[in-house]
């Protein structure tokens, strides 16, 4: 069934030029563009590490439609002071609160009202910041603290219009202790100031869920004149040389879909309970140290999060339901940027991977099927619900399967055209479908089954398959190990990359006796690799396949203390309740929660319906 979207238009005024901006119905916030919408953001923080608490004035200039006595802001877990319009007090009224969406702020206008002004502290509750103690740091010095946006976590450490079409422009000034730095989404410090004060500016409108900040003992080192890294001082040069591609990549991505549009592309590596992979705030992706192997083989983390530079924050999800437009695009991209560095079998590499966790995730939904559209109905619902490999990897499939019937260099044209011409605004799964319609399908009279890719579950038949040589090579001795025809040392002798080893761990067949488990362990040293992604795959079979040497059992427990990315922490979780160890993971989960994000806490408190 396909949701019907109303679309609403409002005129906005940007340097001096009217334009024309659509908003679509977004369940998911109270704000009313349509009637009051803030056009930039002028903030001031002020953090407390001792009590855990920010205190914020967020001044907004706002831009209202018939003279609207209201405007409406989101907000969550906030303790709002005091409010001001055209610098005078105002009433304002909080309404009753949702427990996913929080509560609308609703400030009273005077007429020809200009700035909104709020006065606020966030609270204990407030999900999008994560206060770390220096225990929890590479550095083990100084505290830290870090944002996460998105979805809909913006509203709980700033009241906000959090809808992903409303495109704001910022300032913001944060007082910080003195031995620390903040950076966030705008332009940043490259060195600590004395005082603890930092400003910032980001002259580009970005969707509220992309505003972030990072505050810890940090030092920055230049990779080119307009890359570099973000970290503690302990990780500072294994960052550094982790990332050396980064100038690369960003060529890479620019001759294919067009200028890098936010000028300066860092990167900060945050402490391991950061809940994702990546972030990519504009100007400052955030990203999980567990990405630092060593050997560079798992950058294409970075690939993916520069991609969103252009799917994402240049053209933004109207709402969260068009939740694929930001990432399978991205996925696409991504993938197009580690085949222009490292080639073509690499990148089918990496897609045969997102095609095998697709088919995971496909195998987990089957009761419900209507999660698995692209085009998502997520009212009423936590928009974290979409966040799977739906988005990514059906959304890449949908992508590549297009490419493959239209031919690369008209599906590079079009996708060229379409951030161009979309640059720095918002986009509906509708109105994607019309311009793919009229500027690539209709144009070159070719017949593709869109409709069914984004509006129906499943995959469709017409599915092209990835096929890479080198995961044939993996496949075809897993299947010599099973017979009985090479050893685990000869698995092990292999010169098989980081990909191959991971796609080797993933398809250890389930009849594998223990005993077979501890040779290859004995051999491949699966259980001490330090490769977060590996030990990842490794513990997961190692609970599958109920083996418990190497002291394996610790090293997993270990893992779950410190690492707080979701999908590798969700994953060892769901392997030891699908296999009756569900006390178990109650056991680790109990000790290692606190030191999980909000994102990390709420799925695993699902999954393992922790109260
Ligand atoms: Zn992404």
């Amino acid at each position: 069934m396909l949701l019907t979207i109303l679309i609403l238009s409002c005129t906005k005024k940007t340097n001096n030029k009217v334009k024309t901006q659509q908003y679509a119905i977004d369940y998911h916030s109270y704000a009313q563009p349509n009637k009051a919408v803030a056009t930039h953001l002028n903030l001031k923080l002020d953090v407390h590490f001792d009590t855990k608490i920010i205190d914020g004035v967020a001044s907004y200039l706002i831009t209202t439609q018939n003279n609207a006595s209201a405007i409406v802001f989101d907000t969550k877990n906030l303790e709002i002071l005091k409010v001001e319009a055209n610098k005078k007090p105002t009433k304002f009224q909080l309404e009753k609160t949702d427990d996913i969406l929080g509560r609308a702020l609703k400030i009273e206008l005077p007429k020809n009202a200009k700035t909104v002004t709020i006065y606020y502290k966030t609270t204990a509750k407030t999900e999008a910041l994560q206060f770390l103690n220096p225990q929890q740091t590479a550095d083990k010095k100084h505290p830290f603290l870090l944002t996460q946006g998105q979805a809909i976590l913006t509203r709980t450490w700033i009241p906000i219009q959090d809808s992903p079409q409303i495109r704001i422009t910022y300032n913001a000034t944060v007082k910080v202790p003195n031995e620390l730095m903040a950076v966030m989404s705008a332009k940043n410090p490259k060195q600590k100031s004395k005082d603890g004060v930092y400003h910032f500016e980001m002259k580009q409108p970005i969707s509220p869920y992309l505003i972030a900040l990072a505050v810890g003992d940090l030092a920055y080192k230049k990779i080119s004149d307009r890359t570099g890294v973000y970290a503690e001082k302990t990780v500072i040069d294994k960052a550094h040389y982790e990332f050396a591609d980064m100038e690369k990549m960003v060529t890479a991505a620019e001759n294919l879909y067009g200028k890098y549009a936010w000028q300066q592309f860092d990167v900060v590596v945050l402490p391991p309970s950061f809940p994702f992979g990546g972030m990519e705030n504009p100007r400052l992706t955030f990203a999980t140290p567990t990405v630092i192997a060593g050997d560079r083989s798992l950058t294409s983390l970075i690939a993916h999060e520069l991609a969103h530079s252009w799917s994402g924050n240049l053209v933004t999800n109207a709402t969260w339901d068009d939740f694929w437009l930001n990432e399978g695009f991205t996925v696409y991209f991504e993938m197009r940027i580690m085949e222009a560095l490292y080639g073509k079998d690499h990148a089918n590499m990496l897609a045969a991977i997102g095609r095998q966790d697709l088919e995971e995730e496909l195998q987990g939904m089957k009761n419900t099927p209507n999660d698995t559209k692209l085009k998502l109905n997520l009212k009423g619902r936590n928009p974290d619900d979409g966040m799977n490999s739906i988005a990514y990897d059906k959304g890449y499939l949908f992508l590549r399967t297009l490419e493959n019937t239209v031919g690369r260099s008209k599906m590079d044209v079009f996708l060229k055209t379409y951030f161009n011409e979309h640059a720095f605004s918002t986009m509906t799964t509708e109105r994607f479908i019309d311009y793919l319609n009229k500027n690539l399908l209709d144009k070159n009279d070719i017949t593709f089954n869109v409709n069914e890719w984004i509006y129906k579950p499943g995959i469709p038949k017409n599915a092209i398959t990835v096929k890479s040589t080198k995961f044939k090579d993996v496949e075809n001795s897993i299947n010599q190990w099973k017979n009985g025809k090479i050893t685990a040392k000869e698995i092990c002798n292999q010169d098989w990359n980081i990909q191959q080893k991971i796609h080797f761990i993933r398809n250890i067949p389930k009849e594998i006796s223990k005993v077979k488990m501890n040779a290859l362990d004995t051999h491949c040293s699966f259980t001490n690799s330090t490769n977060s992604y590996i030990t990842m795959v490794w513990f997961e079979q190692a609970i599958n396949h109920d083996y418990h040497a190497n002291n394996v059992d610790s090293k997993i427990e270990d893992f779950l203390m410190h690492v707080g990315r979701r999908w590798y922490v969700s994953t060892i979780y769901s392997a030891l309740k699908n296999n009756g160890e569900i006390k178990k993971a109650f056991a680790i989960y109990k000790k290692a929660r606190p030191n999980y994000h909000s994102v990390t806490r709420n799925t695993i408190d699902e999954m393992l319906a922790y109260k």
